[in-house]
């Protein structure tokens, strides 16, 4: 992999820096982690590269292990140290997507069986048709 890619402008990567203090919980030569300022639910951490990638799309595919075994690891601990029954791995890609700070970055929360969230509310296809030619334009855009 070449240099790490920095950003300037960017939160995380000053975060990351050491410009901006943060509650550290995790850290390799790839990979950081820390406490989300505003937590859907106490220990809500969020993991990401230390290289600056906007999105999912950027992100090198050799980062892959590293960003797996650090999610497995700090969900462990954070599940562990907020003693929940279940936990949330998200990503929000691009603005539509809810994505405020672009720097790649998984959320990873602590979940409870009576903490009041929801997931997604769900939509229906208008037949098997529909739903077969959006997987068929989905595996030709992948080939
Ligand atoms: P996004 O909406 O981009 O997926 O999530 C960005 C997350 O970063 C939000 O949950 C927000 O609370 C968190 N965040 C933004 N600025 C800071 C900060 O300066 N410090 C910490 N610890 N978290 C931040
Ligand atoms: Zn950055």
């Amino acid at each position: 992999m070449g240099a790490t890619p920095r950003n300037t402008d960017c939160i995380f990567c000053k975060i990351i820096g050491g410009e901006i203090p943060c509650s550290k919980v995790f850290e390799s030569e790839t990979v950081f982690a820390f406490l989300d300022i505003a937590p859907v639910n106490l220990g809500h951490a969020l993991v990401i590269p230390k290289g600056h990638y906007p999105q999912l799309g950027e992100l090198p595919i050799a980062l892959g292990n590293d960003l797996l075994e650090a999610l497995k690891v700090v969900g462990n601990a954070v599940m562990q140290a907020a003693k929940a029954e279940g936990l949330n791995i998200g990503m929000n890609n691009f603005e539509a997507a809810g994505q405020l700070v672009m720097h790649a970055h998984f959320h990873v929360i602590p979940r409870f069986a009576d903490d009041g969230l929801t997931l997604w509310p769900s939509k229906k296809y208008t037949s098997m048709d529909e739903m077969n030619s959006l997987a068929e334009t989905i595996r030709n855009l992948i080939k």
